[in-house]
């Protein structure tokens, strides 16, 4: 080997330099989180090249997300300082898709084959599900979209599906898998699993198809194997291993008894204990039965992880031992203790977010980029309260895999209601929310009554009430008119001068918009529900939080609603306002996590039934749940923080809650002194927001500070600690001292008069208003005067 080809190995440990010179054949890097299995990758791709062994084209390397991938190709360059042009390094779905481009035609569709997301595919399957009369409340293309999913994932043709149904529900799943199958070729398209199914397809049909690819390829890589399904397996046993038309009968996916070898050069890394996918039919038993299928296979361990500090691997590995079934791996680093894990309970989520708002000020003072610096959650919904903090703060940030809170679709069609309601002359307001949710007024009907309201000068609401006038047909008046209905209703809610919280919630209401939802069994509508319900937290606190400030010259000229309008959209537009030097803050669910590292993580929302999830609490999942706290966990290199709320209301209004059970898990010695306190009774002090949490650009401004609308809280924190827990909860601000606000005490409210304080739990104050009844305030924001 020449010192050119030597100089990959520098930086390199000895089995991983074993791995990344290994000569050929099956290879196994099995090994825990940071340990280096993707750099060996990187560097074996590289070593191959430098060697002489294959050209650049005649590598297929392959990961599971995009941003994976690019991250390979670049590594890749960097290592061998030049192009990386002709190298195939994707996902499998995109190889599979680059692969069909060409052969598709053998397949009976055109090269110009369509790529259905998920969406088109599912509505596409509503059509197939209605045409069959199947009741689409109980089947929901979701769900059933999820099974057949499955079934494709398990390369389950529709007749073995056919031949394994049990009952109704799945002899209905079968017959709508034939439909949609079929209706996908009328349509000359696939959808993301096709592109799986349908290239193993093509190498089984078509041998000299499989010959000529697995010549192409002379080795194949893939990172985080442990996350393959059956259909992946297969195509990787087609471009790599022995003829398969020589299978073992007995066993779908088992060792190969073939006659001609194929160039056997496959090598896979991963970690048992990083797989996450179970619920998109990835098998872990790929990774597991890895040297049982492969009896020639090179094993590779790794122990070093060259990732994380002591303290953080120590917390990761003490939470994984919790797992029954789980192989045992030990891991050590050279990189010293560093910092203890922390734990920290706070009473609500935004003392949450403020406090790891506060935290990443902190670091960032101290000089740590913010690119450097992720706050991790389980699902999606958990993002508002962190992004609306951080905006705040004006601190630049980003949702990696998912989008911003402000931007999803079913919080953009309240807002586009709300924005209607109190704009009418707004077309494209009315334009994406006429038909939404469905209700049989097709582009047609909108094109009609957008041209009607423009010939006669008014808005499209005017027009609404004589559909016939804009020529339209029956069906369509009478879906007009429907909608009308509606319309009046909420126009009323908004002349009553209602909440927007209010407003908010008739819209679900009326509209049909949740019930929809809740109908449906498609795990995303979930999410959407979810997300909807923070929506209409955020609404209530805008509220009270509106109705306690002070009135100034903005607020005099704008309306509530005007005001909430035009804070969201700045919230939804604050990535486009300009670059960030130090970099943003990544955001991001735990799955969308997998692979990266950053130097200090945030994971939020760590409680019972929200990590770990609910679902997979009542599903007993619990080891698929505990491995992706273990992948949160071991994305830290240097400070890791886990964090719960005392209340949240991620399903409507805020609960108390208790903190996970992943939680509990953690070995001590990891923890610093303080965390024991956040499983017991106490709650993390908050700092005072120097922002105002609801609002932007008013940095120092707001819900704090004047001396004349002082809070109870803020009054209270000067008189030391009369009061117990509770009350120093509802401080929401710093920790040892107490407010004075004692359940049965008088105060005075701005906007709702005297009343009787209630409860003081939390960050919450509940008073009962002589005029208005019970209301819920945010300690430091409510402005609430001794009487
Ligand atoms: P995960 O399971 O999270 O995907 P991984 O096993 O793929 O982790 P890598 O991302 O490859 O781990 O490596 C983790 C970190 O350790 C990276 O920053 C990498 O550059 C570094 N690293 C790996 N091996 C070495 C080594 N021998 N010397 C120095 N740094 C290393
Ligand atoms: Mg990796």
């Amino acid at each position: 080997v020449d010192a050119y080809a030597a100089e990959l190995l520098e930086g390199l440990n000895e089995p991983q330099r074993e791995a990344v010179t290994h000569e050929g054949g099956p290879l196994l890097v099995i090994a825990g989180a940071g340990s280096g299995k993707t750099r060996v990758l990187t560097h074996r791709v590289a070593w191959l090249v430098r060697t002489g062994q294959v050209g650049l084209g005649e590598i297929l390397a392959v990961t599971f997300t995009n941003k994976a991938a690019a991250e390979l190709r670049h590594r890749v360059g960097d290592l061998l300082g030049r192009s990386t042009r002709g190298l195939w390094v994707s996902t499998f779905h995109s190889s599979c898709a680059r692969i069909l481009r060409v052969e598709a035609e053998r397949l009976g569709y055109s090269r110009q084959f369509t790529i259905y997301d998920s969406d088109d595919a599912k509505r596409l399957l509503k059509r197939v599900l209605d045409s069959q009369g199947a009741d689409t409340k109980r089947f929901t293309p979701g769900s059933v979209h999820n099974r057949i999913s499955d079934h494709k994932n398990r390369l389950r043709s529709v007749e073995q599906a056919a031949e394994q149904a049990a009952g109704f529900y799945d002899r209905t799943v079968v017959d709508a898998y034939r439909g949609y199958q079929q209706a996908l070729v009328a349509n000359n398209a696939m959808d993301f699993d096709d592109l799986m199914g349908r290239t193993v397809d093509l190498f089984e049909r078509f041998p000299e198809v499989r010959e000529r690819y697995r010549n192409a390829f002379k080795h194949v890589l893939v990172d985080e194997y442990q996350d393959t399904n059956p259909a992946q397996y297969r195509f990787l046993q087609l471009l790599c291993m022995d003829d398969p038309m020589h299978l073992d009968p007995d066993d779908e996916f088992g060792p190969l008894a073939g006659e001609e070898p194929g160039h056997r050069n496959l090598m896979v890394v991963g970690d048992d204990a990083q797989s996450i996918y179970g619920f998109r039919s990835a098998d872990i038993r790929n990774i597991l039965d890895f040297e049982d299928d492969f009896p020639d296979a090179k094993v590779v361990r790794l122990e070093q992880n060259y990732r994380s500090t002591q303290h953080i691997l120590d917390a990761a590995n003490g939470l994984i031992e919790h797992n029954a079934n789980q192989r045992k791996k030990h891991l050590w680093t050279d990189l010293g203790a560093g910092d203890p894990v922390r734990v920290r309970a706070l009473p609500d989520d935004h003392a949450e977010s403020r406090w790891v708002v506060a935290e990443i000020e902190r670091l960032a003072g101290e000089g740590a980029p913010l690119g450097e610096m992720a706050v991790l959650y389980r699902t999606n919904a958990l993002s508002r309260a962190i992004e609306t903090a951080l905006t705040g703060a004006e601190l630049g940030y980003q949702v990696i895999g998912g989008v911003r809170f402000f931007d999803r679709a079913e919080v953009k069609d309240v807002l586009a209601y709300l924005a209607w309601l109190l704009n009418p002359a707004n077309t494209v307001a009315f334009a994406r929310i006429v038909n939404r949710p469905k209700r049989g007024i097709g582009d047609t009907t909108v094109g009609r009554l957008l041209a009607h309201a423009s010939t006669l000068g008014v808005t499209p609401l005017q027009v609404l009430d004589d559909p016939a006038a804009a020529g339209l047909k029956t069906a369509a008046i009478r879906s007009v008119g429907a909608f009308a209905e509606q319309v009046h209703e909420l126009r009323e809610a908004v002349l009553a001068g209602s909440t927007i919280a209010d407003l908010v919630e008739a819209i679900l209401r009326v509209t049909g918009y949740r019930a929809e939802l809740e109908a449906s069994n498609d795990p995303q509508d979930e999410g959407r529900l979810e997300n909807l319900e923070q929506l209409h937290a955020y609404a209530d606190e805008f509220d009270h939080e509106d109705a306690s400030a002070e009135p100034d010259d903005e607020r005099a000229s704008l309306r509530p609603l005007d005001r909430f309008l035009q804070q969201t959209a700045l919230l939804s537009d604050a990535d486009q306002k300009g670059d960030h030097p130090d970099g943003t803050v990544t955001l991001m669910t735990l799955h969308n996590a997998k692979g990266l590292e950053f130097d200090s993580v945030f994971l939020i929302g760590c409680e019972d039934g929200v990590f770990p999830h609910s679902r997979a609490i009542d599903a007993g999942e619990l080891e698929e749940e505990r491995r992706l706290a273990y992948v949160g966990l071991t994305r830290a290199r240097r400070h890791l923080s886990l964090t719960w709320a005392r209340r949240r209301g991620l399903y409507g209004p805020p609960q108390s809650q208790v903190p996970s059970r992943f939680l509990r898990e953690l070995p001590v010695e990891a923890l610093d002194e303080s965390s024991p306190e956040a499983l017991s009774g106490g709650v993390q002090a908050v700092p005072r927001p120097r922002y105002d949490a609801g609002r932007i650009g008013r940095v120092g401004g707001g819900g704090g500070g004047s001396t004349s609308g002082r809070t109870l809280a803020e009054l209270g924190l000067r008189r030391g600690s009369e009061l117990g827990s509770a009350g120093r909860a509802a401080a929401g601000g710093a920790g040892d001292e107490a407010p004075d606000v004692v359940v049965g005490q008088r105060v005075r409210h701005g906007k709702f008069g005297e009343g009787d304080v209630v409860t003081v739990d939390d960050n919450v104050i509940v008073v009962d208003f002589d005029e208005h009844g019970e209301r819920r305030l945010i300690a430091g924001f409510a402005r609430l005067e001794p009487v």
